[in-house]
């Protein structure tokens, strides 16, 4: 155990650097009394002082993004699983490139970026699973529930008898759902939202910032604070629109990222997140396009 642990049953909660904040994570480590099983291993387990390094025999994934497979290549040996949907995030840096959906330089930076922060190594042989999937770890069983939206294949998994809820990226943070890749999708994380909020569990774990929660009301509320992020951001386009405005005004005025950030995708994520808010504004009636790429509230 290290300071900032926290075990409940067969379930250690490994905290990452900082809570857990970006490019750090919160792992969970499970000592089945037949199999010991990793989740989303951490970029901050590679700097523990203990002996976890080699001792998985399985790891499992929340989804494919790069800070939740940063401490891969400490358990080459282990068997390495994921939703199928994500599973192509894992054969490289082209297939985690496929993800994002950047082109051009954007791409070059990135790619250049994740392997030099993240220490990728590709894991070709990892295995898809699907929602309702089970592990048994011996005394303690994983139970996989699909929960798409921050990525095509993005799951949340309960560990039984414990009760512990692992989230994802799910993350409960002030800076609200994520869904700015070429393979997020808003109406997916809507229901994923949802859907979480519908299972049994007694603690929650996020992978960033907010860490253990043992209390369902906390978690609840964390819950519809994130969850209210999408109707700001919603709301705050929708001021924007009482005059037209084209798309490259609004991702210029940023709904996602604070006005101060400066990381070279902010605006391919501005522009994603925009066109699918304004795709369905435009469905609802909500949203007029006056000319091609401008728009406004409708009247
Ligand atoms: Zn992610």
């Amino acid at each position: 155990m290290s300071a900032g642990d926290h075990r409940i049953g067969r379930v250690r909660v490994l905290t990452g650097a900082q809570n857990g904040k970006y490019p750090a994570g919160n792992s969970l480590w499970i000592d089945g009394t037949d199999t010991r099983a990793v989740i989303d291993p951490s970029l901050s387990l590679q700097a523990r002082g203990d002996d976890l390094a080699g001792r998985a025999d399985l790891v499992l994934l929340s989804h494919a993004h790069e800070d939740h497979t940063a401490g891969l290549a400490l358990f080459a040996d282990a068997s390495v699983h994921v939703h199928h949907e994500d599973l192509v995030g894992l054969s490289g840096i082209d297939g985690l490139m496929q993800i994002y959906g950047y082109g051009g330089e954007l791409a070059a930076i990135t790619r250049a970026w994740v392997l030099e922060q993240f220490a990728q190594v590709p894991r070709p042989d990892a295995k898809g699973f699907a929602d309702g999937a089970t592990f048994d770890l011996g005394g303690s069983t994983v139970r996989v529930f699909h929960t798409p939206g921050h990525t095509r294949g993005h799951c949340v998994f309960r560990i039984e008898p414990e009760g512990v809820l692992f989230l994802g990226d799910i993350e409960l943070s002030s800076f609200g759902p994520y869904y700015g890749d070429a393979w997020s999708d808003l109406s997916d994380f809507e229901r994923s939202i949802e859907r979480v909020r519908g299972i049994d569990a007694t603690a929650w774990v996020s992978f960033h910032h907010v860490g253990l929660i043992e209390d369902r009301s906390v978690f609840l509320e964390k819950l519809d604070r994130f969850a209210a992020r999408i109707v700001e951001r919603e709301e705050a386009m929708l001021d924007f629109l009482g005059e037209p405005r084209t798309l490259e005004q609004m991702i210029a005025r940023r709904f996602v990222y604070p006005a101060h950030a400066n990381l070279p995708f902010i605006d391919a994520v501005e522009r994603r997140t925009l066109e699918q808010h304004l795709a369905r504004l435009q469905q609802q009636g909500r949203v007029t396009a006056v000319e091609p790429d401008t728009y406004r509230t409708t009247l």
